[in-house]
């Protein structure tokens, strides 16, 4: 097995010395995490990305890049990666992913370069693969490469990764409705779509509903003929390599060196990416109200707040640092003296042990994004203090405030909480500091980057998309094999879009001649108990089938006819319905051609005439409204075909199926729908006896799949002529 890597940056750079070219690994938690699993898991991998070189440098040693692993660079071009990656991807996607919708600069240019460079992306990787190959693309400059790789390697098993936040549907909204289907419909080709944390999945299962209109169900998605599932995989860290760090000599002698420095101060640290994410005029505004509320902290601490430049070239980046340098010199300018600076500033990178001797140097750490998915820094702190001393203050609004609870956790604009906890922390007892340490670095050495790449992959290793396969002629022979030989045969079969077709008025959809013929001929073969079991109300299935001898069930299982009609729901609560059918009535206001179905348990709102863009804004838009009416009430939503319907929760065909119809002794079952109501009938009918068929193309659990009713009709033909 062969996983093939994609993401932005290589993990390597090349540097040109005495006229030779030179590759060094560049040491990024994902590179780690990545190589030890492919060391350990002895398998191949090729890591594809972008180019941050020229070409004629890669030719050069081409052929002695393999350092274990296979490295492939595209070429982009200036303009285009600049278009790429500056304009469409981190001023586009970025900011709108990280709530700063009005940092956007939406140019149609940007999104052309976004399009072609992942298309030269995705003409890679196909070039790249082969049978069996893992594909793991990485975060959000690449959210339609799924997309285009599945059109030409349809049985790729393909991950996506979003290290970055997924926002809110209403942020996402602000994209062009065009190009919100192009990034969604692609992402959505992928078998796994992974996040940090379930806030992000959840909003991401929001958007898929409301911009693609998919079904779905727990955490995945029902997309055309294909099931995405939804995952949380936290990223984290190497803790022993950070843990061990802490007595390296170069870190000893770098810490001795700033203690000595600062002498008896309390030294609070702090380091981030240049992004208007991190929160640091906020943090800096903090720190001054801490100075200004406690005094005599005054001289007596030292804050080392070091920027990793990063995107310069990007306006609002830019303009993030003009504002940082601001508020560094007001505030040294007003509070400090001849020989107190209260903040030290760095802008630069921070070699590996000059940045974990401030992480074992330093008294706190104070990590304030307004956003962040992860915050790896946080838990890279965490990780260094062998020494189990030193307190960490993180933003709520961080992905790593959900795992490191024993941090002391605050809001990143509340500057008056921020203040506050500054002085808790420069006061806290090393005991306490003690327990809190340890019981994050139990956690983080239980969850590193390792346990996070091994489980992404053995997810992906494990997945099966395990759709319906066609009822082709030779499926259909064998059926009617194990049909003829049962001695008891059981049909279970829905009404609408299965024994008859859609109509936009429910009372033109009725059973044609032909099919009440073939129930009439498969009802007088004594081996076989037919039942109708339906989302219709009994008025409706006794006028057309009462006298025909099939055994019915209506409204999902509500009430259920064998001889006699009775009803399976002894307890009702009628007043939902009431608050139901005036939410529904709004919608039939607004939309004239659609209409209300009331039935004794349910009731459905029916929007098949609305078309198919009006269909899915507006029936997206009642799903999330009723969503928050149904939570913690005994009511099911049934998001169907072109349909919404609120139900009693004992409405179900799976349930009535397995408390009322199958029996023991039944040696052959053949289920037939083509709804989400269905899917209930289907999972309960795992067995080798049972014939499971879903109609329309849509992804199912059913065994088989026929094309529509037509379809249907004839094959029922076919078994009622068997004996
Ligand atoms: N880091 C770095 N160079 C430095 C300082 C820090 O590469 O000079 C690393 C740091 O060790 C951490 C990463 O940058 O692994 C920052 O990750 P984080 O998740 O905190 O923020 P991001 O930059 O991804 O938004």
């Amino acid at each position: 097995m062969k996983i093939i890597n994609v993401s932005y940056r290589l993990p390597i750079s090349l540097q040109k010395e005495n006229g030779k070219v030179h590759v060094s690994n560049t040491a990024g938690g994902l590179s780690s995490a990545i190589l030890s699993y492919i060391e350990k898991a002895n398998c191949e991998l090729v890591w594809t990305g972008v180019a941050n070189f020229e070409p004629n440098l890669w030719h050069e040693i081409k052929d002695k890049s393999r350092v274990g692993y296979e490295l492939a660079p595209i070429f982009l071009g200036k303009q285009l990666d600049k278009h790429f990656y500056q304009g469409f991807s981190n001023a586009v996607i970025y900011p709108l992913f990280t709530y700063f919708p009005s940092f956007v600069e939406y140019k149609e240019e940007y999104l052309t370069a976004y399009k072609t460079a992942n298309k030269l992306m995705a003409e890679k990787v196909i070039s790249l693969y082969k049978k069996g190959d893992i594909i793991w693309i990485h975060d959000y400059h690449f959210i339609p490469l799924a997309g285009l790789l599945r059109k030409e390697i349809g049985d790729a098993k393909i991950m996506f990764f979003l290290h970055i936040p997924f926002p809110n549907y209403e942020l996402i909204k602000l994209l062009p409705q065009e190009t919100q289907q192009y990034l969604f419909t692609n992402l959505l080709a992928a078998d796994i779509v992974g996040f940090h944390t379930w806030e992000y999945a959840l909003h991401f299962i929001e958007t898929s509903e409301k911009v693609l209109g998919v079904t779905q169900q727990g955490f995945s998605i029902y997309h055309k003929n294909r099931k995405v599932d939804v995952g949380v995989y936290p990223i984290s860290i190497d803790f022993e390599k950070f843990y061990q760090a802490y007595d390296l000599p170069d870190t000893k002698i770098t810490r001795e060196e700033i203690l000595s420095n600062y002498g008896f101060k309390k030294i609070i640290f702090s380091v981030d990416r240049l992004d208007y994410t991190k929160g640091v005029v906020y943090r800096l505004n903090a720190y001054e109200q801490f100075l200004e509320k406690y005094p005599k902290w005054q001289n007596k601490v030292v804050f080392i707040l070091v920027i990793v430049p990063s995107r310069e070239e990007i306006s609002k980046y830019a303009e993030r640092k003009t504002m940082i340098e601001l508020a560094i010199s007001r505030i040294n300018g007003k509070l400090g003296n001849y020989n107190w600076t209260p903040i030290i500033f760095q802008y630069k990178s921070l070699s590996h042990s000059e940045l974990i001797a401030l992480y074992t140097a330093c008294n706190l750490i104070l990590i304030s994004p307004v956003r962040d998915g992860m915050n790896l820094v946080a838990k890279e702190f965490v990780a260094s203090r062998k020494d189990k001393q030193g307190v960490l203050l993180l933003s709520e609004l961080t992905g790593a405030s959900r795992e490191l609870h024993d941090a002391i956790i605050f809001h990143p604009l509340d500057i008056h909480q921020i203040a506050t906890s500054i002085e808790k922390g420069l006061t806290m007892k090393p005991m306490e500091q003690k327990t809190r340490m340890e019981s994050m670095q139990k956690y983080l050495a239980r969850n590193t980057v390792f346990n996070w790449a091994t489980k992404i992959i053995d997810e992906i290793k494990g997945y099966e998309n395990t759709n319906s396969i066609p009822l082709d002629w030779d499926k259909r022979i064998q059926v009617l094999h194990q049909f003829s030989k049962a001695k008891k045969r059981l049909f279970l079969l829905d009404y609408d879009g299965t024994l008859a077709p859609f109509n936009s008025n429910l009372d033109l959809a009725i059973p044609s001649k032909e099919i009440i013929a073939i129930l009439k001929a498969l009802i007088n073969n004594p081996k076989n108990e037919i039942w109708i079991i339906s989302g219709r109300d009994k008025i409706f299935l006794e006028k057309h089938f009462g006298n025909l001898g099939v055994n019915l069930v209506a409204e999902h299982g509500a009430e259920i006819k064998k001889g006699e009609w009775k009803t399976t729901i002894l307890e009702e609560d009628g007043v939902w319905m009431n608050d139901i059918e005036r939410i529904f009535q709004e919608y039939v206001e607004l939309h004239n051609d659609t209409f209300i179905e009331k039935k004794r348990f349910g009731i459905a709102w029916h929007y098949r005439k609305l078309g198919e863009e009006k269909g899915i804004c507006s029936s997206r838009e009642l799903v999330s409204i009723l969503k928050k009416y149904l939570y913690n009430k005994k009511l099911i939503l049934m998001d169907g075909n072109k349909t919404i319907e609120v139900k009693h929760h004992l409405a179900n065909k799976g349930d009535i199926c397995k408390t009322h119809i199958i029996k023991e002794d039944i040696d052959f079952i053949l289920a037939i729908g083509d709804a989400k109501t269905d899917e209930d009938m289907f999972a309960l009918l795992t067995e080798s006896h049972h014939i499971t068929i879903k109609v329309g193309d849509s992804y199912s659990k059913a065994n088989y799949q026929l094309d529509n009713t037509e379809l249907v009709k004839s094959f029922l033909s076919q078994l009622s002529t068997a004996h």
